[in-house]
């Protein structure tokens, strides 16, 4: 799970690393007060949408040239701005060209900035341990700055068992050219910024920048973070922060059913029980020159309702070509599968090919409940063969046209 800016700022200031003063608006008028009550002379007004590039980023049919990051002088040009962008849509590179809208905005104090730095924490699964990155590029992309230079990121990786120590953050605060008291203000920032990551569970932070003020003091001036949704019942402050109009809604309607959804860029829509034959089915679509529309993992109890439920989802994708269920029948048997399928292809009115490799307990009366729905359902033996088949199927249907 992600969250915005300005909540994770308030994380980490609960957490007592430094960050700047500021309040969330909803409404132009808000977006004054909060001016107001934090005090001038400079303000800015931040875009809040879960997608990093605000800065850069321009709001649709907009020809003035402003990002949704706006440094402003006065309340009445927060005000002004603030209305501009709530309601309005960003377009940033990380929200592809769609954009998001604006519905709340972050009114900070303005920061007098001596050097923008890199900070970064995230869960390393190769080496099982806490990667701490920095970089002198602040406020550039990191993925930038790693295609491009890879030599101006610095990483320590922190043992969990042993946790950070104040040696790996001077490290990083003299790698970073930290001089004087700056090298105390980053260690303790660091450290307090790593107790923040383990305590919340989470599995990225990023704050960029990470800024040295003009009196030496180091403070987080962007900040991301993404949760463990695993871990998120230990954290139900965590969880109230959840904002699901910047979420996916196909996605979280997936959550209330209880399937793993996950949307992709293809066309064939998989429905697969199992999260590891759900990898190998969307692999060998593409070995068969396909590409998959999405992850979908049904789980162990494939009920018709959950099944219907699945079809609907991988419907309402209008990229959607083809689909392909493949299920083992370990726990489930075969014929209450095809049972299933039967059912929520009637009642979902099916307009697409559909593929169907059933494999396990009770197969073969599950083949013949397929072959005799009298639906037109391909049955297929094999996972190649049903991959080959669902590719055939779609290109047949692309070439006379139709869907
Ligand atoms: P994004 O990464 O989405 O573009 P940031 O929060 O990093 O958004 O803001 C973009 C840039 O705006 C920062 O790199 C910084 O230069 C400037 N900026 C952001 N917040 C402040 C602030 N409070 N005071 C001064 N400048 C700011
Ligand atoms: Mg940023």
């Amino acid at each position: 799970m992600n969250i915005h800016e300005y909540q994770a700022k308030e994380l980490l200031r609960r957490h007592d690393v430094a960050v700047p003063h500021g309040c969330v608006a909803f409404t132009p008028e808000e977006a004054a007060q909060a001016a107001r009550n934090l005090g001038g002379p400079i303000w800015v007004v931040k875009s809040q949408i879960h997608a990093g590039g605000r800065g850069a980023g321009r709001f649709a049919g907009d020809t003035s040239g402003k990002g949704g990051v706006r440094v402003v002088k006065s309340i009445d040009d927060v005000r002004t701005n603030a209305a501009q962008m709530l309601g309005a849509t960003l377009v940033t590179k990380q929200t592809g060209p769609a954009g998001r809208e604006v519905r709340r905005l972050y009114i900070e104090e303005g920061c007098d900035i001596a050097r923008e730095l890199y900070l970064g924490m995230l869960i390393d699964r190769a080496t099982s341990r806490i990667t701490i990155m920095a970089s002198t590029e602040g406020g550039m992309e990191i993925e930038e700055v790693a295609a491009r230079t890879p030599e101006k990121i610095l990483k320590v990786a922190i043992d969990p068992a042993s946790g950070i120590q104040p040696f790996h953050a001077r490290r990083l605060a003299f790698g970073l050219g930290l001089t004087g008291k700056q090298i105390g203000a980053a260690t303790r920032f660091i450290l307090s910024a790593y107790r923040a990551f383990t305590e919340l569970d989470a599995s990225i932070v990023e704050i960029n920048p990470l800024v040295v003020t003009g009196s030496g003091d180091v403070m987080a001036l962007d900040a991301k973070f993404s949760f463990d949704d695993n871990a998120l019942f230990r954290h139900p402050d965590v969880e109230a922060m959840r904002d699901e109009s910047e979420e996916d809604p196909a996605e979280n309607e997936a959550a209330k059913h209880a399937l793993n959804y996950v949307r992709l860029d293809g066309n064939i829509g998989c429905m697969v029980n199992g999260a590891g034959l759900a990898m190998a089915t969307m692999d060998i679509i593409k070995l068969y020159g396909g590409e998959p529309a999405n992850f979908l993992d049904v789980g162990g109890g494939a009920t018709r309702e959950r099944v219907t439920a699945a079809f609907r989802l991988i419907l309402a994708d209008p990229k959607v070509e083809g689909i392909l269920v493949n299920i083992f029948g370990g726990i489930m048997r075969c014929d209450v599968i095809a049972e299933g399928v039967v059912a929520a292809a009637r009642e979902v009115d099916l307009t697409v090919p559909l593929v169907v490799r059933l494999e396990g307990t009770n197969v073969d009366l599950g083949k013949t409940i397929l072959r005799d729905s009298g639906l037109p359902i391909v049955s297929a033996s094999h996972l190649a063969d049903a991959a080959e088949k669902v590719v055939a199927a779609v290109r047949a249907n692309q070439k006379k046209g139709g869907k």
